[in-house]
């Protein structure tokens, strides 16, 4: 057996269950033995019966008494007693009748389970049994838990690891020999193993040690290299030329932030010299990004040369292409804006590359695809790409191939990753953060709501809607999903339409309208011919509705923080105060991440609370960034990040030949081309 076998190679796989595994993505011993817990129970210690308290506890005991019985349809109970001279301990299965007959009443059984008081007497419900051996899989040690699906559960997880321990022993190296010597780490084959079947906590510590440096040692690596290889590329020169930038910064109906003269200039160096720019403009929903992308663009279209300005969705790429207008039209370039976007008629495309084509056009809107697959560029210089982080290696070679030369690429995101992920994640762009907001904003009121109030929410909020205000209703799916208890963008739009509002003018926004669709009712609720607009997460980004000043999002608990912040700055954006409503699924308490959202108005604060709380997951969820993932190092281990970190810099600068390691090697050019976002 290899990491290559196939898992029905295992005992107890087969077809079936096999199916099971590939929904989780696994499918050969390889991937089984990389697919890592998701996090651990510790049943390592054995308490006494005569000591037992509340709380995951191991016990180890004969059980007597078994038996079965039915409590209502479908449901069959079966119960049994654990114990000897020291005590005795309830034992309740739910729906697991087999164990009756499988108990043998003369052996000693290690029981975990959590001890908790059930229907007035203290119980373990569904407890793990396991013979007393030397060697337990699912009890009476540090069980790991992993993530599971309907049928297959981690204890058959475990089972499957414990037939691959021979395979596991072979597993190659990953860091050279010195560096792991110098660094104090262990044995990487010791280390996966020690992943699923840690001895103790220590031992966890030191082999997620060992994990999480060779995760980040590899991370850095790859940005940095991407980093190097993209110094090596040439570009064009935009000189800074001072007029320009006065001209438009005069022409604007405000005073630039700091924040945003400071990264401007940053931009202005960038494009002045040979190499391309690759820098990342992260700053807060409203900070003002896209004026600062402006700058860039009006430096080069003044000179001559072309931009393009991509979007993540056709309804942003409009908006842009809108506010450009207005932006550039003192300065007379925005005759030279051309908006190309897959719902025009094709008579209009092909103007559109027409002008694109002869030079005409400098500044070309529009979203990814159809600018980088029909276009010839004339004279490109700049790239700027809003709120989309997926930017990989061929679409930035099909770009170079396009212009002949590396254009100079400014990407912006209203994600906050904090700065020590950033740097991990990031190593290859420049960062610049706008973390400053314009004057005179006022914070977004924001209120955590019970279910049990929204008739008196809605009557505040029809006054907001009387007075000429527009509010925003987010929910979490669009339609009724059987299996989650959460309200549907179709439901609230229904009954909002016919029965709470159904004197105002309502309207419904999902992803799964055509693109004309969506734009129709966008349009209707910009100039204001609907008064609510129910939707999904499609909102999210960027869109842009001064008198929108409500926002109601629905099974809030649901939501990121960094996602519900986003869908908050959504409103607010005109001279109206804004409101945000979080509306819960149900009447129980609200948990400590959504009171953040009524307390913190900092996007990066709460981004730092959510990876604190939920792990870099919650952030890479709103990246859509779900391959790259830290899955062992902590954000909060800024040591053993600084160590990895320090390490990859100096085995670059080093006398070192990665082809000497074919494993890391490896690893790292799958790194690659998955950092390589720009
Ligand atoms: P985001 O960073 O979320 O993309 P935008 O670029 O859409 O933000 O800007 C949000 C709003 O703030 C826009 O209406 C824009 O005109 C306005 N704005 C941008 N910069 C300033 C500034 N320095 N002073 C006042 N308003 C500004
Ligand atoms: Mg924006």
């Amino acid at each position: 057996m290899t990491v290559n076998s196939p898992l029905t190679d295992l005992k107890g796989i087969g077809p079936e269950l096999a199916k099971k595994y590939a929904l989780l993505g696994l499918h050969t011993v390889g991937e089984l033995i990389d697919n890592f817990p998701r996090r651990y129970d510790d049943y390592s210690v054995a308490t006494s019966i005569a000591d037992i308290r509340p709380g995951l506890v191991t016990i180890t005991a004969r059980i007597h008494h078994a038996t079965t019985r039915y409590i209502r349809r479908g449901m069959q109970i079966t119960e049994a007693i654990a114990g000897g001279d020291d005590g005795s301990v309830k034992l309740v299965w739910f729906n697991q009748p087999y164990r009756a007959a499988s108990i043998k009443a003369d052996q000693d059984y290690f029981i975990s389970g959590v001890y908790e008081l059930k229907s007035q007497r203290f119980s373990i419900t569904n407890p793990s049994l396991e013979l007393a051996t030397e060697f337990p899989l699912n009890t009476a040690r540090i069980v790991p838990i992993y993530r599971e699906t309907k049928g297959l559960v981690s204890r058959q997880i475990r089972q499957a690891l414990n037939q691959v321990l021979p395979v596991i022993a072979t597993l190659t190296e990953t860091l050279p020999v010195w560096l792991r010597d110098e660094r104090g780490l262990m044995q990487r084959s010791d280390a996966i193993l020690g992943i699923h079947f840690p001895d103790s906590s220590e031992h966890l510590q030191t082999v997620r040690r060992r994990l999480g440096f060779e995760e980040v040692f590899e991370l850095t690596l790859a940005a940095l290299m991407n980093k190097r290889q993209h110094q090596q590329e040439i570009s064009v020169t935009v000189p800074f030329e001072e007029q320009i930038a006065r001209k438009f910064v005069a022409s604007l109906p405000f005073s630039l932030t700091n924040a945003q003269r400071r990264v401007g200039w940053q931009i202005f160096l960038d494009m002045e010299r040979v190499q391309p720019m690759n820098r990342l403009v992260e700053g807060d929903v409203g900070s003002g990004k896209t004026v600062v992308a402006a700058m860039a663009a009006v430096m080069a279209m003044s000179q001559g040369w072309q931009t393009v300005l991509m979007a993540p969705t056709e309804l942003l790429a409009r908006q842009h292409a809108d506010t450009l207008y207005t932006l550039l039209q003192p300065l007379k370039l925005d005759s030279s804006i051309i908006l190309l976007v897959g719902s025009q008629k094709k008579l209009q495309k092909d103007k559109a590359r027409a002008a694109i084509a002869s030079g005409q056009a400098k500044l070309m809107i529009g979203t990814q695809a159809l600018i980088q697959d029909s276009v010839e560029m004339h004279k490109l210089a700049l790239v700027i790409i809003d709120e989309q982080h997926r930017f990989g290696v061929d679409q930035r070679q099909k770009l170079q191939v396009k212009a002949g030369h590396m254009p100079h690429v400014l990407s912006l995101t209203a994600t906050p990753i904090p700065r020590s992920l950033a740097l991990t994640l990031y190593g290859e762009l420049d960062v610049s953060v706008l973390a400053e907001k314009p004057k005179g904003r006022e914070p977004i009121t924001t209120e955590i709501v019970s279910p049990n109030s929204r008739k008196q929410l809605y009557a505040k909020i029809d006054d907001e809607l009387a007075a000429g205000r527009q509010m925003f209703v987010v929910c979490p799916l669009i339609s009724v999903s059987t299996s989650l208890k959460l309200r549907s963008a179709e439901e609230v739009f229904k009954e909002m339409k016919t029965k709470d509002f159904k004197h105002r003018r309502v309207g419904l926004l999902h992803g799964k309208l055509k693109a004309d669709e969506k734009q129709l009712i966008m349009q209707q609720f910009v100039r204001h011919e609907l008064d609510i607009l129910v939707a999904t997460t499609v909102i999210e980004v960027g869109v842009d509705v001064p008198n929108a000043s409500i926002m109601l999002i629905e099974g809030a608990e649901r939501f990121g923080l960094a996602q519900a912040h986003q869908l908050r700055g959504r409103v607010g954006r005109g001279s109206d105060a804004g409101y945000c409503y979080l509306m819960l699924s149900d009447s129980k308490p609200p948990s400590r991440r959504l009171r953040a959202l009524e307390t913190s108005q900092d996007g990066f604060k709460l981004a730092e609370l959510d990876l604190e709380l939920r792990g870099p997951g919650a952030i890479y969820g709103t990246m859509q960034h779900g391959q790259l993932d830290l899955r062992i190092a902590k954000l909060s281990d800024t040591e053993l990040i600084a160590d990895a970190r320090t390490s990859a810099q100096e085995f670059l600068d080093g006398p070192n030949d990665l082809l000497q390691y074919p494993e890391l090697l490896s690893h790292v050019n799958r790194l690659r081309s998955l950092t390589n976002l720009n």
